[in-house]
């Protein structure tokens, strides 16, 4: 699909993974919509970037994703002020990092939320403008931790399998329609989530067959590359130099 002139809703687009992506469709010409929870002047930022920059349209919507009522009412703000939506990239994404056998049941329940249903609400309430139009992208940020498992991020891990499986899913569901479903699964990505982990960069390195950690542009040129595929459903991309092999 070409990106130039498309309408692009990136969940957590205000800073980190997302922002990059953002200002990478933004930079391939799309029309960038910046779903954030509380960064609003981040957001903003994002956004005035991409006008001034590239001469898109962009703009930022304060939602929690793991609010089913909210994300239905954003769908319908989004619609209204944008007309559609072509491109869909699940990327907000929090962690509550603990032993399970000590994990408190609101932790659990936190990043399930944010990172499982908020990317099935926004799957449900975005892919029937996408349907209708015959034409779109979802991309859905999950990460090696679910692949391989992490000790201490039970939950995280959790969410991130499951968001795998949501994409297998809705890649056959939405086949029929031109619309095709796909996966990243990051690395170590340097952002404020792996903010404790890259003060460790040594040790960190010395487990990354490349390494080196990665950056959020180089996860954005993966989503950019899914995107702009026709052919390519229900995969779950590696961007994390080798690490999960
Ligand atoms: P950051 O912590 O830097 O950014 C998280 C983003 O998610 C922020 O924009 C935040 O918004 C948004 N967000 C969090 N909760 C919600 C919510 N309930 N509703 C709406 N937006 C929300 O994370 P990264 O950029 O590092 O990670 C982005 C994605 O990539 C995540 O899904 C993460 O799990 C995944 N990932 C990251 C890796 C890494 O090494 N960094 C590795 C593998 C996967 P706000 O600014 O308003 O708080």
């Amino acid at each position: 699909m070409q990106i130039k002139s498309k309408i692009a809703v990136v969940t957590g687009g205000s800073r980190g993974i997302g922002a990059a992506i953002t200002k990478k469709l933004a930079s391939l010409g799309a029309d960038v919509i910046v779903v954030y929870a509380a960064g609003q002047e981040a957001a903003e930022e994002v956004c005035r970037f991409c006008r001034e920059q590239y001469g898109v349209r962009a703009a930022a919507y304060g939602c929690d994703v793991a609010d089913f009522a909210a994300v239905k009412q954003l769908a319908a703000e989004i619609k209204k002020e944008f007309g559609t939506v072509h491109i869909l990239v699940n990327n907000a994404g929090v962690t509550r990092d603990g032993l399970a056998v000590m994990m408190s049941e609101a932790s659990y329940d936190a990043v399930l939320d944010t990172n499982l249903k908020g990317a099935f609400n926004m799957i449900r309430h975005f892919s029937s403008m996408m349907i209708r139009g015959r034409e779109g992208r979802i991309v859905d940020i999950s990460s090696v931790s679910g692949l391989m498992g992490n000790p201490g991020q039970a939950n995280y891990a959790a969410s991130k399998a499951g968001l795998i499986g949501l994409t297998k899913s809705i890649a056959k569901e939405l086949a029929s329609k031109n619309v095709t479903c796909n996966a990243i699964a990051p690395g170590f990505i340097e952002t404020a989530m792996t903010k404790e982990v890259s003060d460790k960069e040594a040790a960190v390195a010395a487990a990354i067959p490349l390494g080196r950690m990665g950056k959020p542009e180089e996860v954005a040129d993966a989503a950019a590359f899914l995107i702009g595929s026709d052919y390519i459903t229900g995969t779950v991309l590696r961007v994390d130099g080798g690490i999960a092999m």
